[in-house]
């Protein structure tokens, strides 16, 4: 990568968004804006619409009439197929640009940026083109005189709301198997990180999408995202964010059209470390990354440690360590390895989570604190508190910033009852050289995704998704095709 080059991407003027509805830039039906601006230094980048609930409508309305008449769903797989693989490629030749746009939107480390968005984004598009051919019906196991047949159609029109954390990827692991199934989509990305998405739209046209069949409705949750819940146009609703949000969405269906609803939601997951694990250095820096990569905004997030009492002094203050070593600042700078958290409310929203955790008897070991507040940024120091009793608030609440929580074990039997004793279950690792206790912890902790002597980095082949509540359904790999298929039955008498 290339400083130069990212320095020249960063200075470029970025243009008033708008919706993209049925192919085309439209402003809020009333005109009105908000202002983008940037977590780097609180400067204002550009505006986009804020929209009302009649511009969800017209985006409901052109992706049920896109849906209705098959310009999409109606074309064989293989001419499908290859727009989306044109779009993939038209993701990675934009992928810097993509990128630097979006760490100017969100704060994220451009390092972790580039592979995580428009890397990501890219290989999701592709490896669901590359699918979509390659999903067959059935032939039911019927008695001679009759045939049952069972098809796989398209649900309809999708409704896609993002989260601003990984708006890309996250984006793209719904908007992957929508379109390859042949729905239309709607798509309400967070009101502090469209930008990216709306490029990835405007891409996916560039590839030869038809009009209609991908829209962007920008603006605020409780009134877009409300009437986009509401709507009796959607058939299915894909949703990664908070669990207060993912209720509001289930009410949606409830009192509209019952549609289907997705959740990916967040989690306070438990990294556990045994005394035997093979590489206690490398697995304290692992942890380290595994909580402070993008200042903890990661649904994944190794956000508890549970280490062995045994080896617990020696074990945290390595940790402490990699937390010390690593630089926090502009996240443009390719030196730095974490970048700003991303905004002023989450920011007071994780000092205030530290405050809590010390008055609850948590130690501070390091961090706690902003920095470099002079810069108009919100910058927070890794965070590192132990002695956190389970039942505390930072060991079972979703901080969704860069703090660790740190408890002890005895034994195998007490970690898995720590690491089970939130409402959450999303993801979590365990480092141990036994391959038995390895298999017992994978099959015992109740989590969607669990870690073996690593933290994170699981591809798109496998799929995420939580228990409990951090959700339902999952995305990634093939499993996240089904979300966005009906089953429909032919009985045929022979
Ligand atoms: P966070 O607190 O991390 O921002 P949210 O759940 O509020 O998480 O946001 C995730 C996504 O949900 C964003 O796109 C946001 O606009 C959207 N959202 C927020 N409130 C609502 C709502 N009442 N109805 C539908 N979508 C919403």
């Amino acid at each position: 990568m290339d400083q130069q080059k990212i320095d020249r991407l960063r200075a470029e003027k970025i243009a008033p968004q708008t919706h993209l509805i049925n192919g085309r830039h439209v402003p809020a039906s009333d005109g009105g804006t908000m202002d983008v601006t940037s977590p780097i230094d609180g400067a204002r980048l550009t505006t986009m619409a804020r929209g009302t609930a009649e511009d969800m409508q017209a985006a409901t309305a052109a992706a049920r009439a896109a849906f209705e008449d098959g310009r999409w769903a109606d074309q064989p797989p293989s001419a499908r197929k290859n727009v989306m693989l044109k779009w993939a490629d038209l993701i990675e030749a934009n992928a810097l640009e993509l990128a630097v746009l979006g760490v100017r939107d969100n704060g994220t480390e451009i390092g972790m940026a580039l592979k995580a968005e428009p890397g990501s984004a890219a290989g999701s598009i592709r490896y669901y083109a590359e699918a979509l051919d390659k999903v067959y019906g059935e032939i039911a196991p019927t008695g001679h005189d009759v045939m049952g047949l069972i098809h796989k159609e398209p649900v309809g029109v999708v409704g896609a709301i993002i989260p601003w954390n990984f708006p890309l990827m996250i984006g793209a692991w719904k908007l992957g198997p929508a379109l390859a199934m042949g729905n239309s989509v709607v798509l309400k990305p967070a009101e502090t990180a469209s930008l990216t998405l709306l490029r990835l739209v405007e891409l996916a046209h560039e590839a030869g999408l038809p009009d209609g069949v991908l829209n962007v409705v920008t603006g605020e949750g409780a009134v877009v995202g409300e009437a986009m819940g509401l709507s009796m146009d959607i058939d299915v609703l894909a949703f990664t964010g908070s669990g207060a949000t993912g209720r509001r969405l289930l009410e949606y269906a409830a009192r509209s059209n019952l549609k289907r609803v997705y959740l990916e939601l967040g989690g306070k997951s438990p990294n556990i470390v045994f005394a035997d694990a093979p590489n206690l250095d490398e697995a304290a820096k692992v942890t380290a990354m595994g909580i402070f990569r993008n200042s903890g905004q990661v649904c994944v997030a190794g956000s508890r440690l549970l280490v062995d009492a045994s080896i617990q002094d020696d074990f945290t203050a390595a940790v402490v360590k990699a937390a010390e070593a690593l630089r926090v600042g502009d996240p443009l700078v390719l030196d730095n390895h974490i970048g700003a958290v991303h905004s002023e409310r989450q920011l007071a929203q994780n000092l205030q989570f530290i405050e809590t955790g010390v008055a609850e008897g948590g130690s501070l070991l390091t961090g706690g604190t902003r920095l470099l507040e002079d810069t108009g940024g919100t910058y927070m120091a890794p965070t590192v508190i132990s002695d956190v009793q389970p039942q505390a608030t930072l060991a079972q609440r979703e901080v969704f910033g860069p703090v660790l929580a740190v408890s002890s074990f005895s034994d195998e039997a007490e970690a898995i009852a720590i690491a089970n004793a939130t409402d959450y279950g999303l993801a979590g690792a365990v480092w141990t050289a036994n391959l038995s206790r390895a298999q017992r912890m994978v099959r015992a902790v109740r989590t969607g995704v669990m870690h073996v002597n690593t933290y994170g980095g699981a591809d798109g082949t496998v799929p995420l998704g939580g228990v409990g509540q951090s959700g339902n359904g999952h995305d990634k790999s093939l499993h996240a095709l089904d979300k966005y298929i009906n089953l429909k039955t032919a009985w045929i008498k022979l």
